[in-house]
């Protein structure tokens, strides 16, 4: 194909991870010639070697640290409807013949070969966050080709997230088609849940700990539940429905429990199902000193590191969190502890959450290490992009 954007060229010598398949051109790697200072955040452009090889077609901004994002190994890649359009149905191909209902992660970013862009799907309604210059750039494009695919009800932009600021972008959420969505109803591992894509957290739901929260169901039986950071009660209600006798969810937003309350009215379990609005670390603190314990204890906190800079404090957090939430599960139960940090890597969660059991006095098995559902694949060349992780111990 011909070169049909300005031309972005790497430094003799540089662009090794590109060269091996990653989708990320850092901003030391490329020649910042006065051509390139001129261009504006998002616009595409054909990327080539020293040499003059091409190396694709990628979607630049000069203001972060990721100057550029490969999109195509093809240089000269037009991104317009089409191209969204082909994209998002090759996506959406993988995820309908591993979901049953239409309600997943459509676009997980760079693994989808959508640097940057995000789609959630609930039923005939799109949530989207756009965290690179050059997907909020071609928003009306994106638009059109989420129309064209999936013929939605509604399409939302989440685009009210931190890291939206490392790419100079602004905060905010809007509805970009269709009229306001409201609360949606779905089915998840066997109970009712509700969300809210316009005002919900995120995008409205978490999609990635759905088989996490499959598979802590199954040591529900007849046990009592706490679901600390429990948001909408995603692991309460999946374990209420494998036949917990009662759980207790715990969050600080009033909203997140609202929503889990109704979800536990939609699925029959509002007689099994408590809510406390608290900080996660004072109740259990509480409980603890109280004797109160439970047979599954899950505790899915936020990200505690936003950044490499916290990466100490959370470690610390972490650490915390698994030794007082070991603390509230009965002889014999059972602990998941999960961390969407992306700064804190699988080993280092792994070591934080040993060292917090142990402090506890608690011996403990490992059973389980995962990380998100399969709706949220990891480009094969960015493993550093897969940030959450599950880990489920049983405790002596
Ligand atoms: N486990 C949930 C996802 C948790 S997201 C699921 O499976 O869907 C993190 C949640 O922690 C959010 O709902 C947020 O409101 C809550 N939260 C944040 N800080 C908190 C705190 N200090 N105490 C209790 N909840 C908190």
């Amino acid at each position: 194909m011909a070169l049909i954007h300005p031309t972005m060229k790497i430094k003799p010598r540089e662009g090794k991870r590109a060269r091996a398949g990653s989708p990320w051109i850092f901003s030391n790697e490329i020649v910042m010639d006065a051509e390139m200072k001129a261009l504006d955040p998002g616009e595409a452009v054909d990327v080539v070697l020293d040499d003059g090889t091409p190396l694709g077609t990628a979607i630049f901004n000069g203001k972060t640290l990721i100057a550029a994002r490969l999109v195509s190994s093809e240089p000269g890649t037009a991104l317009d409807a089409d191209f969204f359009a082909a994209r998002l149905a090759r996506a959406d191909a993988i995820r309908a013949r591993l979901f049953p209902t239409p309600f997943y992660r459509v676009a997980h970013a760079e693994a989808d070969g959508l640097p940057g862009l995000v789609v959630d799907r609930y039923g005939d309604v799109l949530s989207v966050q756009m965290g690179a210059a050059g997907m909020d750039v071609r928003t009306d494009i994106i638009v059109a080709a989420l129309r064209r695919v999936f013929e939605p009800r509604a399409i939302v932009l989440r685009n009210d997230f931190q890291a939206r600021t490392l790419e100079g972008l602004p905060s905010l959420t809007a509805l970009a088609y269709g009229e306001e969505p409201g609360e949606i109803a779905f089915k998840e591992n066997g109970a009712t849940f509700l969300c809210d894509p316009m005002t919900g957290q995120k995008t409205g739901w978490f999609y990635d700990q759905r088989e996490n929260r499959a598979f802590a169901a199954r040591f529900a039986k007849n046990l009592s539940v706490l679901d600390v950071f429990s948001h909408a009660g995603g692991f309460a209600l999946a374990a209420l429905a494998a036949g917990a006798s009662e759980a207790l969810c715990i969050d600080a937003s009033e909203k997140a429990l609202g929503l889990a309350g109704k979800a536990a009215s939609a699925s029959g379990f509002e007689a099994k199902l408590g809510l406390r609005k608290a900080d996660a670390f004072e109740a259990l603190d509480d409980m603890a000193a109280q004797g109160v314990r439970f047979g599954l204890v899950i505790a899915d906190p936020p990200a505690f590191a936003k950044s490499r800079k916290d990466i100490e404090p959370a470690a610390r957090a972490y650490r915390k969190l698994a030794r007082a939430a070991a603390s509230v599960v009965e002889p014999g139960g059972t602990l998941v502890l999960g961390s969407c940090s992306h700064h804190i890597d699988a080993a280092r969660f792994h070591a934080e959450c040993a060292a917090g059991i142990h402090q506890a006095k608690r011996p403990a098995r490992l059973l389980r290490s995962s990380g998100a559902d399969v709706d949220h694949p990891v480009h094969p060349h960015l493993p550093e992009t897969a940030y959450l992780k599950a880990l489920v111990f049983a405790l002596d």
